[in-house]
């Protein structure tokens, strides 16, 4: 009845979903366990009329043209340059740290000084991970670099993981790192933004499709079963292709242990007033259990609200509780072993694929998960 199974409806699943339904008219059911589509991308309207990202600050940006044209056929964007400030004593700084956040933290006699080392350090544009910035043989780039790690870095971090800086994979603190140029986004992609209306009516677009059958609150383990290289679906077995976007560990029991996450709670809070901070998103990253404030009316574009919505984001260690949900794998080499070893349990089943930020434990933005399904639609289609 189905060609191919995709466990999961966020945007790896959704996208491989309509690739093998449209280029390959394959027959596609698409399984996910929440009551919505959309995965970690998903938004809607709060009680208030506000629209707010359920699972957390998505702002949409790729240097990738294919994948900017595949999505703009669902969607129209409302596109801005992403911009974010630390919260630092009494200050806003900009985020990442760069040339404007020198001026603002040094007075400028010094900070003229400072911005000419660093230019003829590393360059005009260059882009430098605070622990590379670090080991700068210069005393006075060192200074910058301190200021940096113990203002921006080290207590984000502790809160986001659980560890300082150096004891985590340098591809995280590296995704923010220090720019020498007077830019202030926070990313330096050619496309930044979020769809026009919305990350959910994006989905529904892509998901409509007349090959494409979308089952919500279904668990895949309520209608699939893996048994000594067979995969069985609602009891038959199952050949055609199996694309799996969930958690590795979960798939088989956590037989090995749990693969360790962070998880976070975002606690919402409507206020009856028309702004709160002026800013998209706020990062405290000197005080506050919460690592960053959200204020959504500043990230959608939305004008027709009254009062205004806000977020706190709590990280916490994710122990596989019900309700909890598993948002960032820790990169570390002892993970990566154990999810070596449930990977290897799916060798034995043929047209099995492992997609995504969970099911390969990756740190992907959204427009990398979708280059990947595009990718996959394309080899397996
Ligand atoms: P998901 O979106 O997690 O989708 C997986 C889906 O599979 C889920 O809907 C889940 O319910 C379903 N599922 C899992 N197990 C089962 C099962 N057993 N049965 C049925 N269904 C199942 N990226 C950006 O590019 N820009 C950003 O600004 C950005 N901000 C982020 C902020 C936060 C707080 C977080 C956590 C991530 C952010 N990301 C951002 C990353 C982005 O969320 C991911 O790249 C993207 O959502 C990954 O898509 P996915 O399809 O792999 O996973
Ligand atoms: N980070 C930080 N302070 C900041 C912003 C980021 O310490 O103000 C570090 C922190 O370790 C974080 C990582 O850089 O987890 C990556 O930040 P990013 O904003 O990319 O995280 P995400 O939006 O994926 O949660």
């Amino acid at each position: 009845m189905y060609d191919s199974i995709i466990v999961g409806a966020g945007i790896a699943g959704a996208t491989v979903a309509r690739r093998l339904a449209e280029k390959s008219d394959k027959k596609v059911l698409v399984i996910e366990r929440r009551n919505h589509i959309g995965g970690n991308c998903y938004d809607k309207l709060d009680d208030y009329g506000i629209l707010i990202h359920e699972y957390g600050p998505h702002i949409f940006h790729t240097q990738d043209e294919g994948v900017r044209e595949f999505l703009s056929r669902f969607t129209e964007w409302y596109d801005f340059g992403h911009e974010v400030v630390a919260k630092v004593g009494e200050q806003l700084i900009p985020v990442p740290f760069n040339l404007n956040t020198l001026h603002m933290v040094y007075e400028k006699e010094k900070a003229d000084h400072l911005e000419k080392k660093l230019l003829e350090a590393y360059g005009e544009g260059s882009r430098v991970p605070i622990m590379r910035l670090r080991e700068n043989p210069d005393e006075e780039v060192r200074e910058i670099a301190d200021y940096v790690y113990e203002n921006i870095f080290l207590y984000y971090t502790m809160k986001q993981w659980g560890q300082k800086p150096e004891e985590i994979s340098p591809e995280v603190t590296g995704r923010v790192p220090v720019v020498i140029s007077h830019d202030n986004r926070y990313f330096k992609d050619r496309y930044q933004g979020v769809p026009l209306h919305g990350f959910t009516p994006m989905f529904e677009a892509m998901l409509n499709h007349g090959n494409i059958e979308v089952w919500t609150n279904t668990d895949c383990s309520d209608v699939l079963t893996f048994v000594d290289g067979k995969i069985y679906f609602e009891g038959e077995e199952f050949q055609g292709d199996l694309i799996y976007t969930g958690a590795i560990d979960e798939l088989f029991d956590c037989r090995f242990g749990h693969l360790p996450y962070r998880s976070l709670d975002f606690r919402f809070e409507h206020l009856n007033q028309d702004s709160f901070q002026n800013h998209s998103v706020v990062n405290y990253t000197v005080s506050e259990d919460f690592t960053r404030i959200t204020e959504f009316k500043y990230l959608t574009g939305q004008k027709d609200t009254e009062g205004t919505t806000i977020v706190r984001e709590y990280p916490f260690a994710y122990t596989g509780a019900e309700g909890e949900i598993p948002y960032y794998a820790i990169l570390e080499e002892k993970n990566e072993r154990l999810y070596e070893k449930y990977r290897k349990l799916t060798e034995e089943y043929p047209h099995f694929y492992l997609l995504g930020r969970l099911a390969e434990y990756k740190y992907y933005n959204i427009d990398a998960m979708c280059r990947k399904a595009l990718d996959l639609a394309e080899e397996i289609g």
